[in-house]
């Protein structure tokens, strides 16, 4: 019998500074808000677009605890490169297998701080002709209730700090962690 073995903060060899959300409160938070998807989208048809790379884990999680049927895709876009700035310069890595026309698509998103990548890629959706669009995100920064964008789930807002961990890098690591958390000033060279 192989044993369960999760990964811990102190894995990282003091890279982090603190953790903000568990595991455990990010399940909980997800189950939730899948029962809600449950509820609303009941009867309809339901195509979830996770947007690589920082939203696999949002995707897995989400989907696997929604009851209806569904299908999934994906895009792939950047924004950030690799440093922590957004640049406003959003460009499509990976387009969409599938035509949205008359489609309900719900964006999952691993966390929206300016917003800028996501109503982009929301105009981008809807000039496709589907049914509706709508946003699923782990995370929310402040930053993102300045600019008019409906998010319908969120998972949690959080306060305006960088953040690693469930899909989310610094340099492309820390994607694997399962809890979200702050960088030691080390870690950027500091
Ligand atoms: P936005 O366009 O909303 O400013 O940011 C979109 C993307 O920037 C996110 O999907 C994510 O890849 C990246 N991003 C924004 N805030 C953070 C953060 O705190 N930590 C990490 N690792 N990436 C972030
Ligand atoms: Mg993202
Ligand atoms: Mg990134």
């Amino acid at each position: 019998r192989i044993g369960r073995r999760t990964v811990e903060a102190a894995d990282m060899g003091g890279d982090l500074e603190k953790i903000l959300l568990t595991a455990e409160q990010i399940d909980a938070r997800l189950a939730q808000l899948a029962a809600q998807i449950d509820e609303e989208y009941r009867g309809r048809d339901l195509l979830l677009v996770g947007v690589l790379r920082g939203a696999v884990m949002t995707m897995a999680d989400l989907s696997r605890k929604i009851r209806i049927p569904l299908e999934m895709d994906w895009m792939a876009v950047s924004s950030y490169g690799s440093g922590t700035k957004s640049s406003g310069v959003v460009r499509i890595l990976k387009d969409l297998d599938t035509d949205i026309q008359g489609r309900n698509v719900l964006i999952v998103e691993d966390i929206i701080d300016s917003g800028l990548t996501l109503s982009w890629l929301r105009s981008n959706l809807l000039s496709r002709g589907p049914e509706s669009v709508r946003i699923a995100t782990t995370l929310r920064k402040p930053e993102a209730a300045k600019v008019a964008i409906d998010v319908d789930y969120v998972g949690f807002d959080i306060p305006n700090e960088f953040v690693v961990g469930y899909g989310l890098d610094y340099a492309e690591r820390y994607r694997h962690l399962p809890f979200v958390g702050t960088l030691a000033p080390h870690v950027y060279g500091g």
